[in-house]
């Protein structure tokens, strides 16, 4: 395993590693259609899965849509990249373990479970998914020691951090129409 994931810049080593170019244009993809989401009253997550410089699969979240709860921008991500190999004849097992996942929000534990079993060795995100996150926030799936889950991935977080978590702001600010409404809680009135 390469030991790029202590790097701050978004630039890894080995094969795993990606520059700062493709960073760029990648996320800033994952960034549209994390806002293609928002428009929608999805949670405003975008992604792509990179293989040889080309996207093979991207995503959104589509739990609203699809009203199922299991439809996130990752999940999505898998399927479309899934069928790419398929359409092309290629093995899963070898375009997965080298392609590098761009994700506007740090995947949360479920994601990061798939991504394991996937054996994707590379995740580029933007923010902290401070709820459900599964690199480090909540629980760190992507590099715990789970022999019969997978493999480890690296991370690089951090990549225009400042505009996903605004989008996720604006997102919890408005009504989401298929939320339990028990959870839902008022912060505002403490302060009247
Ligand atoms: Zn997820």
């Amino acid at each position: 395993m390469e030991a790029a994931a202590e790097e701050s810049t978004p630039v890894g080593r080995g094969s795993g590693s990606v520059s700062a170019e493709e960073t760029e244009k990648w996320m800033e993809e994952a960034m549209q259609m994390a806002k293609e989401a928002l428009e929608n009253i999805e949670v405003p997550v975008g992604c792509l899965m990179v293989y040889n410089n080309e996207d093979e699969g991207k995503g959104r979240n589509e739990v609203n849509k699809t009203k199922n709860a299991t439809r996130h921008a990752e999940m999505v991500a898998i399927d479309q990249a899934l069928a790419w190999c398929r359409g092309r004849g290629r093995c899963p097992a070898e375009v997965f373990e080298r392609a590098v996942l761009y994700v506007t929000v740090e995947p949360c534990v479920m994601c990061a479970a798939a991504l394991r079993l996937m054996k994707i060795p590379l995740v580029v995100y933007g923010c902290q998914n401070e709820r459900f996150g599964g690199c480090g926030s909540v629980l760190n799936i992507a590099s715990a020691d789970l022999p019969n889950t997978g493999r480890p991935f690296q991370c690089v977080p951090g990549y225009r951090a400042e505009e996903a978590v605004e989008m996720l702001k604006t997102f919890y600010k408005q009504e989401n129409p298929n939320a339990p409404k028990s959870k839902v809680r008022k912060k505002e009135c403490q302060k009247s």
